[in-house]
């Protein structure tokens, strides 16, 4: 997964006369959310999104939340943030957009020694810090693949949600969108991927999101959700929510 070399141009306060000591995270701030209170959400889903950030798709789909005026949660693996790349991740957060966690190398991590689980979510951890200035809340695991192992190695929420094979360059953009409008639903988290030129996901948005809104739903980043759902994360459970209110491990 290589990066192109375009340029995205990031909103970095202007430096004034002599040598400004500042890092990237001091100049990056999220956006508030949406409602104060709980009750305030109507119906709510999470649109996340795995396996960037790149230079390309990740920047498409940002201009596709932006023009709806919604956010999101982009799950990054540790390896593709790099100096180009960083650059969307700041902008997602600084539209509102949730930065999570999905692992350094994107391997089965069901199969690794404690060790390396920790190597692997630290690494990603470190690198999301030093853009945003704060650590993930949440973990989707590569390939939803886990064990419990990883349940007691990872302090982070682990994630889910429903998919729409968006993967598979084979599934047209028109299946992307049916599928998710089928299994959408209040509370959800909708899976789909922002790695590299993967275009038909940026042309099922503008067809999902639309329709979405039209329905009554608000779109709202992991944290969120489960805010507006009056659910208490805990790092300790053995879930993998694909929805907010789900009590068993795979719902
Ligand atoms: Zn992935």
């Amino acid at each position: 997964m290589t990066a192109c070399s375009d340029n995205v141009s990031s909103q970095v306060s202007e430096s004034t006369g002599s040598a400004p000591v500042t890092t990237a995270a001091e100049t990056v701030t999220s956006a508030p959310i949406g409602h104060e209170k709980a009750e305030e959400y109507g119906k709510v889903i999470a649109l996340t999104f795995d396996d960037g950030p790149n230079t390309s798709t990740t920047g498409e789909v940002l201009d596709v939340l932006e023009k709806y005026g919604v956010r999101g949660t982009f799950f990054l693996i540790g390896d593709n943030i790099n100096e180009q790349s960083s650059e969307n991740v700041k902008r997602a957060y600084q539209m509102g957009c949730e930065i999570a966690n999905h692992s350094k190398t994107h391997s089965y991590m069901n199969k690794m020694s404690a060790e390396d689980i920790k190597a692997e979510i630290a690494f990603t951890n470190e690198k999301i810090k030093e853009i945003i200035g704060v650590e993930p809340t949440f973990f989707r695991p590569p390939y939803i693949a886990v064990d419990q192992n990883m349940f007691d190695n990872i302090d982070l929420t682990f994630i889910s949600g429903y998919g729409c094979e968006d993967y598979e360059q084979k599934v047209t953009a028109q299946q992307r969108y049916e599928r998710t409008m089928k299994q959408a639903k209040d509370g959800a988290i909708i899976l789909l991927h922002d790695q590299q030129g993967n275009f038909q996901t940026v042309q099922a948005l503008e067809m999902i999101i639309p329709d979405l809104l039209e329905q009554g739903y608000e779109l709202v980043t992991c944290s969120e959700l489960f805010f507006a759902k009056g659910v208490e994360i805990s790092t300790d459970n053995d879930i993998v929510y694909s929805y907010a209110e789900q009590t068993t491990m795979y719902g």
